[in-house]
């Protein structure tokens, strides 16, 4: 469904991708993980379309992600970010329907669909017209997926989109989402540096260290036959809770 091939990506002075090639199935979920600074926000900027990569390329189901029908392919991909980005002098309402607005999709349309979001979110209907500074950061990321589906995309990219939620909040949302996706059946890549929500949202976990892939596998995998001594350490380094003395 969404192919890299042999993409680099050089921003001034730094190579924030090297070389790399990754395919993702339709109507499976992907998470993305590695350390601060490894390069996973660039390769979802590729995917959408905000970032050109600087060598190799990316597909679309079929279609080459190239300026000429950006636009067009755009449509087809929902992006959600960490602090959502919501536009605050919109309501919530404003800001879900709002592309599709522009594209003059019809009032009924836009109405009907939005309502199923809604619904899908487990929004209740009396926050949906209030400002995101009105919300809570649960139910503005809750708006913020909303409008990543609103005009139905293939592919669903989430950067870190629960990074900025207390636990219990992200706990909530962690078990609302998996249940979307499972019932959406998108092409889904979810950003975390949690090898636990990694394990719990996603078919496979794509490990990135320093702009490259270093290990593509289920949890277990990773865990059974981890590629290198990088493997080792970064399992290592997601701490159990410290057992009880009593
Ligand atoms: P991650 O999301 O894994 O934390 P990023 O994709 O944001 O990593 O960044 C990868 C590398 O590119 C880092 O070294 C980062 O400092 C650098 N980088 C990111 N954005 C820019 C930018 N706009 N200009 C220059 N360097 C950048
Ligand atoms: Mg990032």
């Amino acid at each position: 469904m969404i192919a890299f091939e042999n993409v680099t990506y050089d921003y001034p002075g730094v190579t924030a991708l090297r070389d790399v090639t990754l395919s993702l199935d339709h109507a499976t979920t992907t998470a993305l993980i590695g350390p601060s600074g490894c390069g996973k926000s660039t390769l979802i900027k590729i995917a959408v379309g905000l970032l050109i990569p600087s060598r190799g390329q990316v597909r679309i189901g079929e279609q080459a992600l190239e300026s000429a029908h950006l636009a067009a392919l755009r449509h087809r991909i929902g992006y959600v970010i960490q602090s959502g980005g919501l536009f605050p002098h919109l309501t919530a309402r404003e800001n879900v329907t709002l592309c599709a607005r522009h594209l003059r999709r019809p009032a009924p349309w836009i109405a009907e669909r939005f309502q199923a979001l809604a619904e899908l979110v487990r929004l209740p209907g009396d926050l949906l017209d209030r400002y995101p500074g009105q919300l809570s950061g649960g139910q503005r990321q809750r708006v913020s997926v909303m409008r990543a589906l609103m005009l139905d995309p293939d592919v669903l990219l989430l950067d870190e989109p629960l990074g900025a939620l207390d636990p219990m909040v992200r706990h909530e949302l962690q078990q609302d989402l998996r249940a979307l996706f499972d019932r959406l059946r998108k092409t889904v890549v979810l950003v975390t540096h949690d090898l636990a929500e990694a394990a719990f949202f996603s078919d496979s976990i794509v490990l990135m260290r320093e702009g490259r892939i270093v290990q593509r596998g289920t949890h277990a995998d990773l865990q059974r036959a981890p590629a290198d001594a990088f493997v080792r350490a970064f399992l290592a380094a997601q701490q159990p809770l410290p057992p009880l003395h009593d």
